[in-house]
């Protein structure tokens, strides 16, 4: 049963999002859609929905206690998060501590080099150019950001970091890369949006060490390793267990 809501805002790739009768927050429905490789991939994952929601609750009430500003306020459902408006600034942002994916293919270092501090990428959400990395001259070139927001959203990614990672370790979990999203609430406030779930992170198992078991994120979908499901529930397990 859906929760009652008000007119569909905007349909992405892998949630709906509505208006509520408070103009200040948001009802995001978390789909089974899973894509990859900017849509050209397209399956339905009988779960995911539930799970994502489930999961990136647990992360974001988890981060708000820790001090991080977030959009989340409350988990509604099975698969609808009740969140704060935001303005969302147009860029995915990508915080690295283990070298996998893009930057493998992008540059020579090896998948699974420990990185010495975290990288932060920037890319441009427009499916059109398809996400773009951006230098951070871009960056200011586009009037994405001024400077000193550049410096506030970094800081907020790296804090994010150092929570996420031991939250993950927590759990017996490698954090290897994750993307954000971020935005401005109404009085200004640079808030953590959208979701955080193995849609969005790469996990590894820290005690398997097969290149390919250990994944337990969106790689199982985009490398068609199978047991996708499985690899997000095993997630869900150990927070569940940890968390509630
Ligand atoms: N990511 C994401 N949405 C995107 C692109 C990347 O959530 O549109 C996440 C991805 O799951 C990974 C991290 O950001 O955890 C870094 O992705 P990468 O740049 O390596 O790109 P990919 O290899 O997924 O093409």
């Amino acid at each position: 049963m859906e929760p009652s809501h008000g007119s569909l805002l905007y349909e992405g790739k892998a949630k709906r999002v509505f208006e509520t009768n408070n103009p200040d927050e948001l009802l995001v429905h978390f789909k089974n859609d899973a894509t990859a490789f900017n849509a050209k991939k397209h399956s339905q994952l009988d779960g995911k929905g539930m799970l994502n929601c489930k999961i990136s609750s647990s992360i974001f009430r988890y981060l708000g206690k820790e001090g991080v500003p977030t959009h989340f306020l409350d988990e509604i459902q099975d698969c609808w998060m009740l969140a704060r408006k935001v303005e969302v600034i147009p860029l995915e942002i990508v915080v690295r501590n283990i070298a996998s994916g893009s930057l493998c293919r992008e540059t020579p270092i090896v998948d699974g080099t420990e990185l010495s501090s975290p990288l932060i990428d920037f890319y441009y959400k427009d499916d059109r150019l398809g996400d773009p990395l951006l230098t951070e001259k871009r960056v200011l070139l586009l009037g994405l950001l001024s400077s000193s927001q550049i410096l506030e959203i970094e800081t907020l990614s790296l804090m994010v970091n150092t929570f996420l990672k031991k939250f993950f370790i927590g759990l017996d979990l490698l954090l290897v890369d994750f993307k954000l999203e971020m935005g401005l609430a109404r009085n200004g406030k640079l808030l953590v949006a959208d979701e955080i779930s193995p849609d969005t992170c790469r996990i590894w198992d820290r005690n398997i060490e097969d290149k390919q078991d250990r994944i337990l994120d969106k790689d199982r979908f985009r490398n068609d390793l199978g047991g996708v499901m499985e690899g997000y529930s095993e997630v869900f397990r150990r927070i569940n267990e940890a968390y509630s």
